[in-house]
């Protein structure tokens, strides 16, 4: 659980939605890692990054990406740390 800042601080920057894209539910993980995994790459045009908004802390610059989850019974929302270095631009 992230629970050491202020989500609520945080300043939308953007979207990584398009809305020309087709609906994409893959997920990409060409080294066998999962959605939970801290060296996952950052597929833009994958599950669920195509359907992250883009946050920043206006504190210390760190960008965070944001991807809201409706189950059935829940709102799960997930928030990630963006690393420059694991953002994989695929086609
Ligand atoms: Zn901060």
């Amino acid at each position: 659980m992230l629970s050491t800042f202020d989500r609520d601080g945080l300043k939308t920057v953007g979207t990584l939605k398009h809305p020309d894209a087709e609906e994409n539910w893959d997920e990409y993980h060409p080294n066998g890692t999962t959605i939970w995994s801290e060296n996952a790459p950052i597929a833009v045009n994958f599950h669920p990054y195509n359907r992250c908004t883009i946050h920043q802390c206006p504190e210390c610059s760190t960008v965070y990406l944001r991807y809201t989850e409706y189950g059935g019974y829940y709102v799960d929302e997930r928030i990630r740390v963006v690393k420059p270095e694991l953002i994989t631009q695929t086609l």
